[in-house]
């Protein structure tokens, strides 16, 4: 399509998938979906697809300016800050529209037995000295400061293997990919005498093993999330994406 507007989807989660094929039949947008490519197998994506760094700020101008990019939506993951500021620095130097897609956080339920903290650092000492048995839900990039507390026993849950140099000593790894259903958690808590979960609150659909803690009523060390930029344009509506890339297209064909 000569008019479509080209925008660069920044993905690698479950809302950028959902805007992909929102975007995949509309003949007003040619969009690409950017993939860092840690997972292994993809899922194939509706639209248009590349995998890979672009090389920083840099390379991430660049590859608009080559590409005649109108739009970037930043639908990364939201503990996924690099490519988030990456994604600031190129819009502002190019002059490119820039829109953050996110999910809500998790909050906790009422009488939820949660410790919030900064960073995965505190969540390690947040675990305390006396040796737990603890539920990683983590992902496999962020396991290095349990290493710091190496006298808890960690089950590991995450889609890929992680690798070995970043695991804790005593540790089982969970191969599984969500989402999961609370009875399903409360039985893997159960079986497995999980004593504390840590998770990040990343939000979204991965809700049920926080529903399982709160009914088995397990303690939950939370990773609270960063902080946008200031002045980040912020939606967790698909519906409000199209919208805002609708006023862009619009302006752009002078309607
Ligand atoms: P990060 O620390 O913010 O990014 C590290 C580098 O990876 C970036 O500087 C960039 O390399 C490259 N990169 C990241 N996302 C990219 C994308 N969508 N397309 C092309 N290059 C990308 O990211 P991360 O925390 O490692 O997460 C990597 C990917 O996994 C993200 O796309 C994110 O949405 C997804 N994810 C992250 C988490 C999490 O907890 N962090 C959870 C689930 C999914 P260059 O500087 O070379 O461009």
């Amino acid at each position: 399509m000569p008019d479509a507007m080209n925008i660069l989807l920044l993905g690698g989660t479950g809302e950028a998938m959902a805007l992909a094929r929102a975007l995949a039949c509309d003949p007003r947008f040619a969009p690409v979906l950017s993939l860092a490519g840690r997972t292994q197998n993809p899922a194939p994506p509706p639209i248009p697809w590349r995998r890979g760094g672009f090389g920083g700020a840099a390379g991430l101008a660049a590859f608009l300016a080559a590409h005649q990019i109108a739009a970037v939506i930043d639908a990364t993951h939201p503990f996924a800050r690099q490519i988030s500021a990456n994604a600031q620095a190129a819009t502002a130097e190019t002059g490119v529209a820039l829109l953050t897609l996110t999910r809500p956080p998790w909050l906790a339920q009422p009488g939820a037995r949660w410790t919030i903290v900064p960073d995965l650092a505190a969540a390690a000492r947040a675990l305390g000295k006396t040796p737990r048995r603890v539920f990683l839900t983590i992902g496999r990039q962020d396991l290095l400061p349990f290493r710091a507390a190496p006298w808890h026993h960690y089950l590991i849950r995450s889609v890929d293997p992680p690798d070995p140099a970043w695991l804790p000593p005593i540790c089982e790894i969970l191969s599984a990919r969500g989402p999961f259903s609370q009875e399903s958690e409360r039985a893997l808590l159960t079986a497995r005498k999980i004593e504390v979960l840590v998770s990040k609150n990343s939000g979204g659909a991965m809700q049920a093993k926080l529903d399982a803690a709160h009914a088995l009523a397990i303690p939950v060390v939370m990773v609270a999330r960063p902080e946008p930029a200031p002045g980040t344009m912020v939606t967790t509506e698909i519906a409000a994406a199209i919208a805002w890339l609708t006023r862009l297209h619009d302006a752009k064909r002078g309607v």
